[in-house]
Protein backbone atom coordinates (compact mmCIF):
# COMPACT_ATOMS: atom_id res chain seq x y z
CA UNK A 1 0.00 0.00 0.00
CA UNK A 2 1.35 3.70 -0.85
CA UNK A 3 1.34 6.04 1.89
CA UNK A 4 -0.89 9.28 1.39
CA UNK A 5 0.48 12.91 2.14
CA UNK A 6 -2.70 14.39 3.74
CA UNK A 7 -2.59 18.67 3.94
CA UNK A 8 -5.19 19.32 6.47
CA UNK A 9 -6.48 21.16 8.63
CA UNK A 10 -8.61 23.17 6.78
CA UNK A 11 -10.65 22.86 8.27
CA UNK A 12 -9.93 20.03 11.04
CA UNK A 13 -13.23 19.28 10.75
CA UNK A 14 -13.03 18.33 7.66
CA UNK A 15 -9.67 16.43 7.87
CA UNK A 16 -11.50 14.20 10.33
CA UNK A 17 -13.77 12.99 8.19
CA UNK A 18 -10.98 12.19 5.49
CA UNK A 19 -9.12 10.42 8.15
CA UNK A 20 -12.28 8.28 8.81
CA UNK A 21 -13.52 7.68 5.10
CA UNK A 22 -9.62 6.56 4.10
CA UNK A 23 -9.19 4.14 7.13
CA UNK A 24 -12.81 3.25 6.34
CA UNK A 25 -12.47 2.22 2.86
CA UNK A 26 -9.33 0.87 3.34
CA UNK A 27 -10.84 -1.90 6.02
CA UNK A 28 -14.10 -2.43 3.25
CA UNK A 29 -11.51 -3.18 0.79
CA UNK A 30 -8.78 -5.33 2.15
CA UNK A 31 -10.57 -6.41 5.49
CA UNK A 32 -10.16 -6.78 9.47
CA UNK A 33 -7.63 -4.70 11.03
CA UNK A 34 -6.25 -3.08 7.69
CA UNK A 35 -6.06 0.62 7.55
CA UNK A 36 -4.60 3.76 5.86
CA UNK A 37 -1.14 4.39 5.84
CA UNK A 38 -1.22 8.26 5.98
CA UNK A 39 1.15 10.95 6.77
CA UNK A 40 -0.59 14.24 7.73
CA UNK A 41 0.16 18.04 8.06
CA UNK A 42 -2.30 19.44 9.88
CA UNK A 43 -2.32 24.01 9.42
CA UNK A 44 -3.50 26.11 11.89
CA UNK A 45 -7.05 26.87 9.92
CA UNK A 46 -6.64 30.68 11.30
CA UNK A 47 -3.61 31.47 9.36
CA UNK A 48 -4.79 29.68 6.34
CA UNK A 49 -8.26 31.92 6.94
CA UNK A 50 -6.25 35.03 7.46
CA UNK A 51 -4.22 34.71 4.35
CA UNK A 52 -7.68 33.80 2.18
CA UNK A 53 -9.55 37.34 3.66
CA UNK A 54 -6.38 39.31 2.61
CA UNK A 55 -6.12 37.94 -0.77
CA UNK A 56 -2.49 37.11 -0.43
CA UNK A 57 -2.46 33.95 -2.03
CA UNK A 58 1.23 34.18 -2.29
CA UNK A 59 1.84 33.46 1.18
CA UNK A 60 -0.58 31.03 0.83
CA UNK A 61 0.81 28.90 -1.79
CA UNK A 62 4.31 29.20 -0.08
CA UNK A 63 2.70 27.63 2.56
CA UNK A 64 1.43 25.21 0.88
CA UNK A 65 3.95 23.93 -0.72
CA UNK A 66 6.33 23.85 2.26
CA UNK A 67 3.65 21.70 3.84
CA UNK A 68 3.78 19.56 0.46
CA UNK A 69 7.49 19.10 0.54
CA UNK A 70 7.25 18.41 3.90
CA UNK A 71 4.63 15.50 3.44
CA UNK A 72 6.81 14.27 0.37
CA UNK A 73 10.30 13.93 2.33
CA UNK A 74 8.17 12.36 4.97
CA UNK A 75 7.67 9.86 2.58
CA UNK A 76 4.22 9.96 1.01
CA UNK A 77 3.99 8.77 -2.59
CA UNK A 78 1.02 11.41 -3.22
CA UNK A 79 -0.55 14.62 -2.03
CA UNK A 80 -3.86 15.61 -0.91
CA UNK A 81 -5.23 18.75 -0.06
CA UNK A 82 -7.99 18.65 2.01
CA UNK A 83 -10.03 21.38 0.93
CA UNK A 84 -11.43 22.76 -2.23
CA UNK A 85 -10.32 26.53 -2.21
CA UNK A 86 -6.69 25.73 -1.38
CA UNK A 87 -7.05 24.08 -4.95
CA UNK A 88 -6.29 27.01 -6.43
CA UNK A 89 -2.73 26.44 -5.69
CA UNK A 90 -2.79 22.87 -6.94
CA UNK A 91 -0.33 23.90 -10.28
CA UNK A 92 1.83 25.08 -8.18
CA UNK A 93 2.17 23.07 -5.54
CA UNK A 94 2.54 20.10 -8.00
CA UNK A 95 4.85 21.94 -9.34
CA UNK A 96 7.21 22.19 -6.34
CA UNK A 97 6.79 18.07 -5.51
CA UNK A 98 8.03 15.10 -7.38
CA UNK A 99 5.16 13.11 -6.14
CA UNK A 100 1.63 13.02 -7.86
CA UNK A 101 -1.12 15.45 -6.91
CA UNK A 102 -4.36 14.09 -6.54
CA UNK A 103 -6.88 16.46 -7.42
CA UNK A 104 -10.12 17.24 -5.72
CA UNK A 105 -11.89 18.13 -8.90
CA UNK A 106 -10.92 15.59 -11.19
CA UNK A 107 -12.37 12.97 -8.35
CA UNK A 108 -15.31 14.74 -7.99
CA UNK A 109 -15.64 14.98 -11.97
CA UNK A 110 -15.08 11.01 -12.03
CA UNK A 111 -18.10 10.36 -10.07
CA UNK A 112 -20.08 13.39 -12.11
CA UNK A 113 -19.78 11.20 -14.60
CA UNK A 114 -20.85 8.22 -13.96
CA UNK A 115 -24.14 10.29 -13.50
CA UNK A 116 -26.39 11.66 -16.42
CA UNK A 117 -26.24 15.53 -14.50
CA UNK A 118 -26.00 18.52 -17.04
CA UNK A 119 -26.04 21.28 -14.66
CA UNK A 120 -24.65 20.94 -10.90
CA UNK A 121 -25.29 23.39 -8.30
CA UNK A 122 -21.64 24.12 -6.45
CA UNK A 123 -21.88 25.29 -3.33
CA UNK A 124 -18.50 26.39 -1.66
CA UNK A 125 -16.41 29.05 -0.13
CA UNK A 126 -16.67 32.63 -1.98
CA UNK A 127 -13.47 32.20 -3.63
CA UNK A 128 -14.26 28.87 -5.21
CA UNK A 129 -17.60 29.57 -6.60
CA UNK A 130 -16.30 33.07 -7.94
CA UNK A 131 -12.92 32.21 -9.20
CA UNK A 132 -11.83 30.66 -12.25
CA UNK A 133 -9.62 27.94 -10.98
CA UNK A 134 -12.18 25.47 -9.66
CA UNK A 135 -15.10 26.15 -11.84
CA UNK A 136 -12.35 26.19 -14.95
CA UNK A 137 -11.02 23.01 -14.08
CA UNK A 138 -14.12 20.76 -14.47
CA UNK A 139 -15.08 23.27 -17.69
CA UNK A 140 -11.69 23.01 -19.28
CA UNK A 141 -10.39 19.58 -18.14
CA UNK A 142 -13.80 17.91 -17.68
CA UNK A 143 -16.97 19.38 -19.61
CA UNK A 144 -18.66 19.96 -17.11
CA UNK A 145 -20.48 23.24 -16.54
CA UNK A 146 -21.65 24.42 -12.88
CA UNK A 147 -23.80 26.79 -11.78
CA UNK A 148 -23.80 28.92 -8.31
CA UNK A 149 -25.65 30.87 -5.95
CA UNK A 150 -26.81 34.56 -6.76
CA UNK A 151 -24.49 37.31 -4.62
CA UNK A 152 -27.17 36.66 -1.73
CA UNK A 153 -26.91 33.05 -1.74
CA UNK A 154 -22.92 32.63 -2.04
CA UNK A 155 -22.80 34.77 0.93
CA UNK A 156 -24.76 32.97 2.99
CA UNK A 157 -23.21 29.71 1.58
CA UNK A 158 -19.62 30.92 2.49
CA UNK A 159 -20.53 32.72 5.93
CA UNK A 160 -21.75 29.25 7.24
CA UNK A 161 -18.57 27.66 6.26
CA UNK A 162 -16.25 29.84 7.82
CA UNK A 163 -18.55 30.81 10.73
CA UNK A 164 -19.93 27.64 11.55
CA UNK A 165 -19.15 24.68 10.06
CA UNK A 166 -15.16 25.02 10.04
CA UNK A 167 -15.99 25.85 13.92
CA UNK A 168 -17.78 22.53 14.66
CA UNK A 169 -21.24 23.85 14.68
CA UNK A 170 -24.17 22.09 13.01
CA UNK A 171 -26.97 24.45 13.17
CA UNK A 172 -30.85 23.37 11.47
CA UNK A 173 -31.54 26.46 10.41
CA UNK A 174 -28.62 27.11 7.92
CA UNK A 175 -29.48 23.50 6.83
CA UNK A 176 -32.27 24.79 5.94
CA UNK A 177 -30.41 27.93 4.25
CA UNK A 178 -28.58 25.31 1.74
CA UNK A 179 -31.52 23.59 1.18
CA UNK A 180 -33.57 27.03 0.22
CA UNK A 181 -30.25 27.89 -2.00
CA UNK A 182 -30.43 24.63 -3.91
CA UNK A 183 -34.67 24.78 -4.12
CA UNK A 184 -33.64 28.00 -6.00
CA UNK A 185 -30.87 27.09 -8.26
CA UNK A 186 -33.30 23.78 -9.49
CA UNK A 187 -35.94 26.69 -10.48
CA UNK A 188 -33.16 27.99 -12.51
CA UNK A 189 -32.33 24.58 -13.89
CA UNK A 190 -29.97 23.12 -11.66
CA UNK A 191 -30.18 18.99 -11.74
CA UNK A 192 -27.69 17.84 -9.27
CA UNK A 193 -25.43 19.33 -6.53
CA UNK A 194 -22.00 19.85 -5.45
CA UNK A 195 -20.69 19.91 -1.72
CA UNK A 196 -17.72 22.21 -3.07
CA UNK A 197 -16.07 22.35 0.46
CA UNK A 198 -15.20 19.53 2.41
CA UNK A 199 -17.03 20.09 5.38
CA UNK A 200 -20.67 20.56 3.39
CA UNK A 201 -20.95 17.10 3.77
CA UNK A 202 -20.82 17.50 7.35
CA UNK A 203 -24.42 20.27 6.94
CA UNK A 204 -26.25 18.30 4.33
CA UNK A 205 -25.90 15.00 2.72
CA UNK A 206 -27.83 12.76 -0.37
CA UNK A 207 -30.52 12.02 1.71
CA UNK A 208 -31.63 15.76 1.81
CA UNK A 209 -31.92 15.86 -1.60
CA UNK A 210 -33.87 13.92 -4.55
CA UNK A 211 -31.06 14.75 -6.69
CA UNK A 212 -27.87 13.70 -7.13
CA UNK A 213 -25.16 15.10 -4.22
CA UNK A 214 -21.54 14.67 -5.04
CA UNK A 215 -19.59 15.09 -2.11
CA UNK A 216 -16.12 16.39 -2.74
CA UNK A 217 -14.64 15.05 0.38
CA UNK A 218 -15.71 11.83 -0.61
CA UNK A 219 -15.12 11.41 -4.00
CA UNK A 220 -11.28 12.46 -3.07
CA UNK A 221 -11.06 10.22 -0.03
CA UNK A 222 -12.61 7.01 -2.45
CA UNK A 223 -9.49 8.86 -5.00
CA UNK A 224 -6.72 8.65 -3.09
CA UNK A 225 -7.55 5.36 -1.53
CA UNK A 226 -7.84 3.88 -4.97
CA UNK A 227 -4.50 5.68 -6.14
CA UNK A 228 -2.74 4.05 -2.00
CA UNK A 229 -3.95 0.23 -3.59
CA UNK A 230 -2.96 0.44 -7.09
CA UNK A 231 -0.44 -1.97 -8.04
N1 LIG B 1 -12.64 23.21 3.52
C1 LIG B 1 -13.19 24.23 2.70
C2 LIG B 1 -13.07 23.92 1.23
O1 LIG B 1 -13.15 22.78 0.86
C3 LIG B 1 -13.03 25.64 3.08
C4 LIG B 1 -11.91 26.01 3.97
C5 LIG B 1 -10.75 26.51 3.19
O2 LIG B 1 -10.79 27.67 2.81
O3 LIG B 1 -9.85 25.77 2.90
O4 LIG B 1 -12.95 24.78 0.40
Amino acid sequence: MKTIGLIGGMSWESTVVYYQLLNRLARERLGALHSAELLLWSFDFARIEALQAAGDWVEAEKAMITAARNVEIGGADCIVICTNTMHKMANAVQDAVDIPLIHIADATAAQIKKSKVRKPLLLATRYTMEQDFYKGHLRDRHNIDVCIPDNQGRTVVHDIIYNELCQGLILPASKQLYLDAVSRAREDGADSVIFGCTEVGLLVSQGDFDIPAFDTTQAHAIAALDFALAP
